[in-house]
């Protein structure tokens, strides 16, 4: 088995219902398990045009295989309607395996650690958000290159969904310390808990 990051983004459609969705589409593989999601982060282009992006952060454990693992990404991004058009055209889905766990890969269709990864805020926000210690293999802690992308535009997404209250929930008491990334604890419907949310979700209320 192996630790491995995703970076997904979206600037296309409904970016918010996309990532989601696909982070539940991970989630659902028997090859792979999603171990912790970031929140949600709108963030303005780079090196590229369009609306802003929607970007999140996956950390998964798979037996999979480096390029089988870039396959799995590739389907699902062409599940969710991914086309290329253009170098950097705007997208309806984009999954880039960020880390893969120690493996340094240098070849033409697969570079890990992803090479942009240490000059994109939105990456590193999300990612550090998931572990403040997380280290690029061969580049040191993510959390040192966080400083040279301050001025990229990055905020984090408000959760809509009441689900993730502050309230201690009375049968698993370790979700009140959690900071909401935990996949085991709060089964990846959103970010971290919102102070002042009522403990009892809204019935029928989207969970988005
Ligand atoms: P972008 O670089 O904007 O994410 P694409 O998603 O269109 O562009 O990917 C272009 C190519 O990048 C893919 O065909 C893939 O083979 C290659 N690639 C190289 N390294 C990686 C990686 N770490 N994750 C995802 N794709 C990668
Ligand atoms: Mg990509």
């Amino acid at each position: 088995m192996t630790v491995a990051w995703l970076g997904i983004g979206a600037n296309l459609g409904d970016a918010r219902q996309t990532l989601k969705d696909a982070v539940v589409c991970l989630a659902q593989q028997h090859t792979l398990t999603v171990l912790a999601k970031s929140s949600l982060y709108r963030t303005a282009p780079v090196d590229a045009g369009g609306d802003d992006y929607l970007n999140c952060v996956v950390k998964l454990e798979t037996r999979l295989s480096a390029h089988e693992l870039l396959a799995l990404c590739q389907r699902v991004e062409h599940h969710f309607g991914r086309e290329r058009p253009f170098r950097n055209a705007p997208r309806t889905l984009d999954i880039d395996i960020l880390l893969y766990g120690d493996a340094v890969i240098d070849e033409p269709d697969l570079s890990v650690p992803h090479p942009r990864m240490t000059g994109r805020a939105f990456v590193l926000v999300p990612a550090v958000e998931i572990d403040a210690d997380l280290e690029i293999p061969g580049r040191g802690p993510a959390s040192a290159f966080l400083a040279a992308v301050a001025d990229q535009r990055i905020e984090k997404v408000k959760p809509m969904c009441q689900c993730m209250g502050s309230a201690p929930v009375a049968a698993a008491p370790a979700a009140a310390a959690d900071n909401g990334n935990n996949i085991a604890n709060n089964a990846g419907a959103g970010s971290a808990g919102e102070p002042g949310m009522p403990p009892d979700p809204a019935p029928g209320r989207t969970c988005r």
